[in-house]
């Protein structure tokens, strides 16, 4: 079902200021977002396995310190939570221009065949299909990147079909845990992965506890999102890619999981861009 969005924007002159973000809506099926009181506006993805940082990052990000552990109340742990970002324009002026969305955790050893099943009609199905989102931010443990799981999350991106103008971020979490030399190879083996995959990715260190990487975090995630507003589509105004999906991209007949082929139908191609 289509939906009209709440509000469209065309390209911004302002940069989102992530400290503004507050909770938007939760959605825990994909074929609500149609329906979800969303504007139509570039979306940024934190996704990552549980424990992997992800709650932290988000929360250091828009200086808001239980922010994303709200997607950690019972009943939205496994559920798509959007936080509105505003834009830096003068105070009166002041818009939502973005969302950064919170995506479940994933990996859990035991995870049962019903609970994947829904991960993966739910979290692969948005992050393969839905328009409005221009990046994901993968959160990994810098001990331990490029797991199996994350290897399978990676696969449903790269199914998309506008990968050329998508960005894959691997955020390499709590780097105070390992020494340089530890750091520098989950870096290198990061940065590796990042040249097989289809499209831009690019990689860092990153700290919550010593803020390290917290800077390059922030300008990597407006970037994603400023590139959500670059082409105006000429015969709507709208940002190109959003002019056919009226709010923001979720299956236009409603029906989530059952067209969605799974991960691996489309093999990555040669990389483009490393970092
Ligand atoms: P999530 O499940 O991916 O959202 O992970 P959380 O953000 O809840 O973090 C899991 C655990 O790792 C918590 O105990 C955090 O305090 C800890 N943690 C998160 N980021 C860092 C970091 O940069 N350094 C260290 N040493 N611990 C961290």
């Amino acid at each position: 079902m289509r939906t009209a969005y709440v509000r469209a924007k065309a390209a911004v002159p302002y940069s989102p200021r992530f400290e503004s973000a507050e909770f938007a809506t939760s959605v825990a099926e994909l074929g609500a977002l149609a329906d979800a009181p969303l504007a139509l506006l570039p979306e940024l993805a934190f996704v990552g396995r549980s424990n992997a940082g992800k709650s932290t990052a988000i929360n250091l990000l828009t200086q808001r310190r239980r922010l994303a552990f709200s997607s950690k109340t019972p009943g939205r742990t496994q559920m798509l939570n959007f936080f509105a970002v505003q834009d830096d324009a003068p105070p009166a002026q002041r818009q939502a221009c973005a969302y950064v969305v919170d995506l479940p955790g994933y990996g859990f050893a035991k995870t049962d065949a019903q609970t994947r099943a829904r991960w993966d009609a739910l979290v692969g199905g948005y992050l393969y299909e839905r328009q409005s989102l221009r990046g994901v931010v993968l959160v990994m443990d810098a001990r331990r990147p490029c797991l199996p799981a994350d290897e399978e999350l990676i696969a449903w991106i790269c199914r998309r079909d506008d990968l050329e103008h998508f960005r894959l971020h691997m955020l390499l979490s709590k780097a105070d845990q390992v020494g340089t030399m530890e750091g520098r190879a989950a870096l290198a083996l990061a940065e590796r992965r990042a040249e097989e995959l289809p499209m831009p990715t690019s990689v860092q260190l990153f700290s919550a506890l010593d803020r390290r990487g917290l800077d390059e975090l922030r300008e990597t995630a407006a970037q994603i999102l400023e590139e959500g507003f670059d082409d105006e589509d000429e015969d709507t105004g709208k940002p190109e890619g959003h002019a056919a999906a009226p709010v923001a991209g979720g299956p236009e007949d409603g029906d989530a999981g059952s067209g969605t082929p799974g991960p691996g139908a489309r093999a990555p191609g040669p990389g483009k861009m490393g970092r």
